[in-house]
């Protein structure tokens, strides 16, 4: 038996005649880019999340370069950021012409260290980065005080914490401009790419909005340079359909992370996701420590025993051969992107499933 990573079936199969309905309603409407489902996906998403502005855009990626633009940062500026996070993070900060600057990772929640941080900041710092990583929240408190005090930026990378929350307040709202993904592994996915910009902030989102279609207000009357960047009706339809179940997803992926944690409580060289007490997480992903070196080989060995699991990420940011030489070492990241193991876990998963993936980490472990 295959275990994969991630299996969308379940969900799609849930909602197989809504989906098709809604596909149907799109052919039928012959109105394929933006248009009343996406605005009425822009209106359902504001709401869910508890923001003034939802801006739907082509890409979680996307959403990062037109809301770091939209917050006014651009050539010259420095942006600070995490140094272990998917490549969109940083590569978002260098596309607007400004600099990432890399800190490091606090230990247990493998988010932004705000101590670090305000080490970090300059008289060229301009925004402050933070990233959701797995599912878990930043520690938001320490990093807005310091933006109120620098007067910076914040911008969430919440592409992988949709529906997560920070003290009660949803991720990607706290900051003053929030981006989402809606790739289909992403907690709420779609069958393509989409993402989405959140900010309560008018001038922000009206930048936002214009510089999504080529930085015209008005068709054919363009006042910056801008981008491509709409949601096709498609993708919102999918979205619409599956967006009243994402909270008992999330549940379901709880209640999977908490059976994890279960099983897997007194194995050694094992540490477990840290469950920060200002935040549900979400679990993108499920994500443990192996250590004294073992990683590598329990990952090739389930890979062996057809369980996927994955490595996000092998190598830290400023290691990678485009940003290598910029920072000095980040102790705790390049620790980490040599541990880190993201199991399998979805809503739905169920729990012999999960136990058939322990055993055989417990075979390995020869315990
Ligand atoms: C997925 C992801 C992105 C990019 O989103 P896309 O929709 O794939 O462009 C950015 N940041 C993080 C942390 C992500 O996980």
């Amino acid at each position: 038996m295959k275990i994969p990573i991630l299996a969308l079936k379940p969900e799609t199969e849930a909602l197989w005649a809504e989906l098709i309905d809604g596909i149907e309603g799109v052919l039928k409407s012959g109105q394929f880019i933006m248009g009343p489902k996406v605005a009425a996906l822009e209106k359902d998403l504001a709401a869910y999340l508890g923001a003034k502005h939802a801006i739907a855009v082509n890409s979680g990626t996307d959403a990062l370069v037109i809301a770091l633009r939209a917050a006014g940062i651009g050539p010259g500026d420095e942006v600070i950021t995490s140094a272990f996070t998917f490549f969109a993070t940083a590569e978002a900060i260098s596309l607007v012409g400004a600099t990432p600057v890399f800190v490091d990772i606090d230990p247990q929640t493998f988010n932004l260290d705000p101590k670090q941080v305000a080490q970090a900041v300059t008289p060229r710092t301009k925004g402050l980065l933070p990233v959701h990583l797995y599912g878990q929240a930043a520690n938001m408190e320490p990093l807005i005080e310091l933006a109120e005090k620098y007067h910076l930026k914040v911008i969430e990378d919440a592409a992988q914490s949709f529906g997560g929350d920070y003290q009660g307040k949803k991720l990607g709202t706290i900051g003053h401009v929030g981006c989402f993904s809606f790739y289909p592994t992403k907690i709420l996915g779609t069958y393509g790419d989409g993402g989405l910009i959140a900010t309560n902030d008018d001038e922000i989102a009206e930048v936002a909005r214009t510089l999504r279609v080529h930085g015209a207000k008005q068709n054919y009357y363009n006042e910056m340079i801008g981008y491509n960047s709409r949601l096709d009706a498609l993708q919102a339809v999918i979205l619409s359909v599956k967006l009243p179940h994402i909270d008992q997803w999330i549940t379901g992926r709880r209640t999977a992370a908490h059976y994890y944690n279960q099983l897997l409580k007194d194995l050694p060289g094992i540490v477990l996701p840290y469950a920060a007490p200002y935040t549900k997480h979400v679990y993108n992903q499920y994500t443990i420590r192996v250590l004294n070196g073992k990683r590598d080989d329990l990952h090739q060995q389930l890979h062996a025993a057809g369980i996927g699991t994955m490595i996000y990420y092998p190598v830290p940011l400023h290691k990678l051969p485009v940003y290598a030489g910029t920072t000095p070492s980040l102790s705790v990241a390049e620790q980490y992107a040599e541990e880190v193991l993201s199991l399998p876990i979805w809503p739905q998963m169920e729990k012999e499933t999960q136990a058939t993936v322990v055993e055989k980490i417990k075979a390995f472990l020869n315990c």
